[in-house]
């Protein structure tokens, strides 16, 4: 019995794990430095209306570091989360484009212009997060009419009424909720009819195949179609192609994000408001 013990502690400990769980806590100290030594920066997505106009823009964070390089949200904000660190994170966006919001007001082409945050579950569920929200409003002067939060499912899986009764907290205040991926989790149709949302984003995989693949076409005229029933605005995420956007559009989509429009860049190249370049050889109502 010893030896199959020792048997099992040899495995456990091979070099490959050990490389592995050794990287792991180096991005995990890294992470923890990134904040104090400013490697984080949001870049800027622009959302368009049916016209093509701006109507926003969406907040998503970029993590330069010397050794690892660009490093993708996708790769250490699950880290984030489960490190706790994310609440440093979180905060530190929240601030940012708090204080981005509050420049733009000064502004007269851009004091329209709508910020969406992406909040992680266990940042919103902080005991404290209502207050943080409207302290970082405060702090920074910014319009809370013009925060957008951005929820997932994941969110919202357990202490429903919590989640509601923080949401609407922050109703109060004015700050609008947007449900995120909308699509891909297990409980999409409940949490439109519960929550107070202003918005959905239809998931991009969703939004991909949609001029070619029959059933994401059927998806997605669901989640318009239901969405507009429940008085929700949709936005499209991923919209890459005039036929992705044309084929929303003419189904009434409100929003659209995505490529053709403009990929997420540093506030310095911000086009501004005005008309998206993706659609200046469109002609919107065609269809
Ligand atoms: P998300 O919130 O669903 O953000 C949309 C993602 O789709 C972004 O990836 C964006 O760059 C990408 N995208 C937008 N349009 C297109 C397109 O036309 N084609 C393609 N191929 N991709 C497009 P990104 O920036 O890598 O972010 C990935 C995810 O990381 C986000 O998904 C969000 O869940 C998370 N994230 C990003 N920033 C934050 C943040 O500040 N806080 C938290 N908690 N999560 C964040
Ligand atoms: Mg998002
Ligand atoms: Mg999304
Ligand atoms: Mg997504």
């Amino acid at each position: 019995q010893a030896k199959d013990a020792g048997r099992n502690a040899i495995r456990f400990f091979n070099p490959a794990m050990q490389a592995a769980i050794d990287a792991r806590i180096a991005m995990e100290n890294a992470l923890r430095q990134a904040l104090v030594l400013g490697q984080f920066q949001l870049h800027y997505q622009p959302q368009v209306d049916a016209t093509g106009w701006h109507t926003g823009a969406e907040a998503l964070i970029r993590w330069s570091d010397p050794v690892r390089g660009m490093v993708p949200p996708d790769r250490f904000i699950p880290l984030a989360e489960e490190t706790g660190l994310i609440i440093e994170i979180g905060q530190w966006v929240l601030d940012t484009a708090c204080a981005q919001l509050a420049q733009w007001a000064t502004d007269p082409a851009r004091q329209n212009l709508q910020i969406s945050v992406n909040v992680s579950a266990r940042q919103f569920h902080q005991s404290d997060f209502v207050e943080r929200v409207r302290r970082s409003l405060a702090a920074s002067g910014a319009n809370p009419a013009r925060l957008m939060l951005e929820l997932t499912e994941s969110i919202v899986i357990d202490r429903v009424d919590e989640v509601i009764d923080r949401m609407e907290q922050l109703n109060v205040v004015g700050v609008k909720f947007s449900l995120d991926d909308f699509g891909t989790g297990y409980s999409s149709l409940s949490c439109l009819k519960r929550l107070p949302l202003d918005e959905v984003k239809i998931d991009r995989s969703f939004v991909r195949d949609l001029v070619d693949d029959s059933n994401d076409a059927a998806i997605v005229q669901a989640i318009l179609a239901m969405s507009h029933s429940l008085g929700l605005r949709v936005v499209a995420e991923g919209v890459e192609t005039l036929a992705q956007r044309d084929f929303l559009l003419t189904r009434g989509c409100e929003t659209f994000q995505g490529y053709l429009f403009g990929k997420p860049a540093p506030i310095a190249q911000w086009a501004g408001s005005g008309h998206s370049r993706g659609v200046a050889r469109v002609s919107p109502l065609e269809a």
